[in-house]
């Protein structure tokens, strides 16, 4: 690695009204700042307004100030922007120029609540950090090696083709990240093992990976599908959206927002922090209990689910934040597994660290781990790999 390939990467992930950055070093995984600039776009009651990306790209400049690091002269090597959708063509990071930008411009129909935050965000910060190489680390890449049976919808192929429609999942680079720490804390090539990756933050997601490559996921065309979330709904029947819109009368837009915003947890206890519905089990709530049974349900599901999808599997990690934290939903998720060769040790799982530790029993067939992700790092190493 060349002197200048051991500078910081600036990693910012755009959406359409925030902005989150960190400031770090792809090679020590040292963070030299991080910060978030909210509520782009609106008028604020207090405060300064910032009106647009761009504006955003300057309140950030100025809390790196504030942390005392003036960006100009920081050393940037690159700047590395996460963007959600990759639709059929990025399979892997990509130098950013005009060309990919309007190629990611091209993918807004795929991705319209995430892909314009994130061209606003490039658009921004290309303008200000104009002499650095800026990549476009994308959310679905990951699963560019889906078989063509596991990412295919059974509808008329044409219409499919012609429109790009596809399973294509997301959270790419955490599940990328987490089976990478996975091995590598076993001390295992990665490319040896078959793993299962638990993504469970507001959003959820679950990987089957063969040897470093995934081979299905609980995501599809978009986030919605999948797992119950903390606001979506993850699985329904298809037809649950014509009975709500001729049962019930409701619009587009009203099955989108019921959709995606008012269930998943939310929906079924009113409350989408586990932390809160743990409590609230606790105090015997019958609602939080059910929504707790019906989140569980369904990860068992995908987990027995993507076990046949790889024949065996060695390690299972649990990742984000209600994977990271939850104690009862990773003990629930497995429980009743050990004749398929999954124990999860009681107190192993109960303990609270922000490291990557075993779960498992020391006899049980299949490992199981707790992860922490980090997807600004994976996307700093990928900034910084594609530009050495
Ligand atoms: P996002 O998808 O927004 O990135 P995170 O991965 O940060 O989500 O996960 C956030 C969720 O993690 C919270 O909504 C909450 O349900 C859950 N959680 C449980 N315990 C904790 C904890 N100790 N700290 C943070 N989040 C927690």
């Amino acid at each position: 690695m060349n002197a200048q390939a051991n500078g910081p990467v600036l990693v910012i992930n755009a959406g359409s009204s925030s902005l989150k950055y960190q400031l770090l070093v792809p090679g020590t995984g040292e963070v030299w700042a991080k910060g978030i600039v909210e509520r782009i776009g609106e008028t604020p009651e207090q405060g300064e307004a910032v009106a647009d990306h761009g504006a955003a790209i300057q309140v950030m400049r100025r809390q790196i100030a504030d942390a005392g690091i003036v960006l100009e002269d920081a050393g940037i090597v690159a700047v590395g922007h996460r963007v959600v959708h990759g639709g059929p063509d990025f399979s892997d990071p990509v130098l950013i120029d005009d060309a990919v930008v309007a190629a990611i411009e091209d993918l807004v129909p795929l991705a319209p609540l995430h892909n314009p935050g994130a061209i606003a965000g490039i658009r921004a910060a290309r303008t200000r950090f104009a002499d650095v190489p800026h990549v476009a680390v994308f959310d679905t890449a990951f699963f560019a090696t889906l078989p063509t049976a596991a990412r295919t919808y059974a509808i008329p192929r044409e219409l499919a083709e012609r429109h790009r429609i596809r399973r294509y999942g997301f959270h790419g680079t955490s599940h990328r990240y987490v089976s990478r720490a996975a091995a590598d804390f076993l001390g295992r090539d990665v490319g040896s093992l078959n793993q299962i990756v638990l993504h469970l933050g507001n959003g959820a997601s679950i990987s089957a990976i063969r040897g470093g490559v995934a081979v299905d996921t609980s995501m599809g065309l978009t986030p919605l599908e999948g797992l119950v979330m903390g606001t979506r709904s993850g699985d329904v029947d298809p037809g649950l959206h014509l009975f709500f819109h001729y049962q019930l009368g409701m619009s587009v837009e009203q099955i989108d927002t019921t959709l995606n915003k008012l269930s998943g947890m939310k929906g079924l206890c009113g409350e989408n922090d586990f932390r809160q519905i743990e409590a609230r089990m606790d105090a015997g709530d019958e609602h939080a209990a059910l929504a707790f049974d019906v989140y569980i349900h369904r990860l068992k599901h995908y987990v027995g689910s993507y076990l046949a999808v790889l024949g065996s599997v060695d390690v299972i990690s649990f990742t984000a934040g209600v994977g990271e934290n939850t104690v009862p939903v990773r003990a629930a998720a497995l429980a009743g597994l050990e004749g398929l060769g999954i124990a999860v040790d009681a107190e192993r799982n109960a303990v609270r660290s922000k490291e990557a530790r075993v779960i498992s029993t020391d006899d049980s067939p299949t490992t199981v781990l707790v992860v922490p992700t980090n997807e600004e790092l994976d996307i700093a190493r990928q900034a910084a790999a594609l530009i050495a």
